[in-house]
């Protein structure tokens, strides 16, 4: 069924009794064309496109647990394009352009809120590094504005400006940046994705990958052997797992990273607004309650929850930055698993099993590349060569030395 104003009238008229589930429960089926695996964000949105954009529908999204369980259900939920190096410029504006109009396309709101994202630096070299990523954006034809102490005192008040640790010097600011909500995206994807046929399986955990001849057969799963055509990996956290099943070892790291939720409060932060000596990043929910995190916990983990020295360490920055929250009660935390690459940046490609393809390491950065990431991944599918703002992100940079390390903190992926 559509969404519509009417349809609310109708439905709230009726006593709300003719809602429909938003995504049938189908048994799996013997045999898919492209079996994709993984149902976060990215999962649902290749699934999404590869109906929508190419038509390909005898799909299954294989999911180990709910929708929504997964990072895609537990980020921060911002979303920028504020991107320096040209492999992942183009490709990040590709994703904010389809977030500005993904609600009417898929009939679903996911809360898209451009409340804007505003990078604070407190050092002359941070504030160059700062211009020069505003001008690259602003060369790619991304907005980027740079504003002085005196406009963001203006803006945000409450931050920490009089004898600060680490005065504000200024901020970058992208207006386009900001907030969706995050399980909405989930569940918007997986309704028009069943809408056109894609069969989302939950419960139903990939145990194995069967092969013959170089080519994948099929997987195993707790339902049982389900066979494709093609198989398509998009499980994030745990996608060094996944693929051992295949016999790969990826360029990738799990580490723990941790969100936060205080107390609900009156409206004060109307944008995303980011610390520029620790890492510390804030919004507020239309709820009321300060959603913010920080730095990955720093070891290897696949456990979904995190240690109380990272609290400690985000709630730190977060006092530095606006002095006020030390009179805010964190309400809840939790933890998802990140699938750190070796220079931070993503992988979107075929693997060298020729029917295998490779969705992965998108860091702590891959809510906001979700329907990118998905287009990208669906044409990569569909037509068996990248999309060309995807281009960049191929399997074998890392052998080749062509490596895009937005951070600039080389091979070491609990840094970036
Ligand atoms: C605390 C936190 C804050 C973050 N903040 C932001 C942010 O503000 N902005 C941003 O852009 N990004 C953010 N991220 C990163 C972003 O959430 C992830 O990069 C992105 O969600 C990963 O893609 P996904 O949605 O497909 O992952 P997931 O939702 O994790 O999907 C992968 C799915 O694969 C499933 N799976 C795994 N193994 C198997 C198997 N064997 N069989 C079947 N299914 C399997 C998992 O259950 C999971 O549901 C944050 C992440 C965390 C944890």
């Amino acid at each position: 069924m559509r969404y519509s104003a009417l349809s609310i009238l109708m439905n709230g008229l009726r006593g709300n009794r003719s809602w429909k589930p938003a995504w049938r429960e189908p048994e799996p089926k013997a045999h898919y064309d492209v079996i994709i695996v993984g149902g976060g964000g990215h999962g649902l949105a290749t699934a999404y496109y590869l109906a929508r954009e190419f038509g390909i529908t005898n799909v299954a999204v294989l999911e180990k647990g709910y929708l929504g369980s997964g990072n895609v259900g537990r980020n921060t939920t911002i979303i920028r394009s504020n991107y320096l190096l040209p492999g992942n410029n183009p490709f990040y504006e590709l994703s904010l352009k389809l977030w500005e109009g993904l609600e009417q396309d898929f009939n679903f709101n996911a809360m898209v809120s451009q409340r804007g994202v505003l990078n604070l630096c407190h050092s002359d070299g941070q504030r160059d590094a700062f211009i020069r990523r505003g001008n690259a954006m602003r060369l790619h034809g991304v907005d980027a504005e740079f504003l002085d102490r005196e406009a963001i005192r203006r803006m945000l008040p409450f931050l920490g400006f009089d004898n600060a640790r680490f005065p504000i010097m200024g901020g970058l600011l992208q207006r386009r940046g900001g907030t969706v909500r995050h399980d909405a995206v989930a569940w918007g994807f997986a309704r028009g994705a069943d809408m056109r046929g894609v069969d989302i399986i939950q419960n139903c955990e990939v145990t194995g990958i069967r092969q013959e001849g170089g080519r994948v057969t099929g997987v195993e799963t707790s339902r049982g052997f389900i066979a494709c055509n093609k198989l398509a990996l998009a499980a994030a956290g745990n996608s060094s797992r996944v693929a051992a099943m295949a016999g790969m070892k990826l360029p990738i790291e799990s580490h723990v990273l941790q969100a936060f939720v205080s107390e609900g409060l009156k409206p004060y932060i109307d944008c995303v607004v980011t610390f520029g000596v620790g890492h510390f990043y804030i919004s507020q929910s239309d709820k009321g309650g300060l959603v913010f995190g920080g730095d990955i916990d720093g070891y290897n983990s696949y456990a979904q929850r995190g240690n109380l020295a990272m609290v400690e360490h985000v709630i730190e920055a977060g006092k530095t930055m606006i002095p006020g929250l030390s009179r805010v009660r964190v309400l809840r935390s939790w933890g998802g698993i990140m699938d750190m690459s070796m220079d931070g940046s993503p992988i979107i490609d075929r693997t060298h099993i020729d029917n295998l393809y490779l969705n992965a390491g998108w860091c702590y950065g891959g809510f906001k590349a979700t329907p990118a990431s998905g287009f990208c991944f669906a044409h990569l599918l569909a037509r068996g060569a990248p999309q060309e703002t995807a281009a960049a992100f191929r399997l074998d940079r890392f052998a080749r030395g062509y490596l895009i390390d937005e951070d600039g903190s080389g091979a070491q992926p609990n840094l970036h």
